[in-house]
C-alpha cells in the first residue's frame, strides 16, 4: 500500500492510499486500505494518519481514527502515532502470539510527521523548500 498525506498553504489536508491488497488475496477481499479509519483518516482542523500492513490485523481496530483523536486531545503527532499503535501490537501479540505488520505514517496540521512500524518502513517527506526525500523507519 501507498498512502499519503498532504497539506496545502490554506491549512488544508488529504489523505490517499492505493493499494493492491494481499498476495494471493481471495477474490473481493477488500482490506482496511479503502476504509476510512482504519486504512486512512484525516481532519483538516486536526491532522491524518494513513496505514499498510496485515489488513487483517489491522482492520480489528480504527487506529488512523485514533491517532487523529490523539492529536485532537492535545497529543503531539509522535506520542499520537505510539501510544495508538504499539500498545495495540503489543495487545494482539499476547492474544494471538504473532503480529502482522504494522505501519501508520501521520501528520498534524502544521506538518510536523511521525511513524510507528513493527517492520523497517521507507517514507518520503516533500514540501516546497525540501524536495522529496527518502527515510528509512526502524521498528520500536
Ligand atoms: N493493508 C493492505 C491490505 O491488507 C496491504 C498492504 O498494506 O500492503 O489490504
Amino acid at each position: 500500500t501507498v498512502g499519503m498525506l498532504a497539506l496545502d498553504r490554506s491549512g488544508s489536508m488529504a489523505v490517499g492510499t492505493s493499494t493492491s491488497g494481499l498476495f494471493m488475496k481471495h477474490a473481493g477481499r477488500v482490506g482496511d486500505s479503502p476504509l476510512a479509519g482504519n486504512g486512512f483518516y484525516v481532519d483538516s482542523q486536526v491532522g491524518g494518519a494513513a496505514a499498510t500492513g496485515l489488513g487483517e490485523d489491522m482492520m480489528k481496530r480504527p487506529l488512523c481514527f485514533e491517532i487523529v483523536q490523539a492529536m485532537e486531545r492535545g497529543a503531539n503527532v509522535q506520542t499520537a502515532v505510539d501510544q495508538t499503535v504499539y500498545p495495540f501490537i503489543e495487545k494482539l501479540g499476547q492474544r494471538n502470539g504473532q503480529v502482522g505488520e504494522f505501519s501508520y505514517v501521520a501528520m498534524d496540521n502544521q506538518g510536523n510527521y511521525a511513524i510507528a512500524t513493527n517492520v523497517e518502513f521507507s517514507f518520503a517527506v516533500g514540501n516546497e523548500y525540501l524536495k522529496p526525500t527518502v527515510y528509512v523507519a526502524i521498528p520500536g
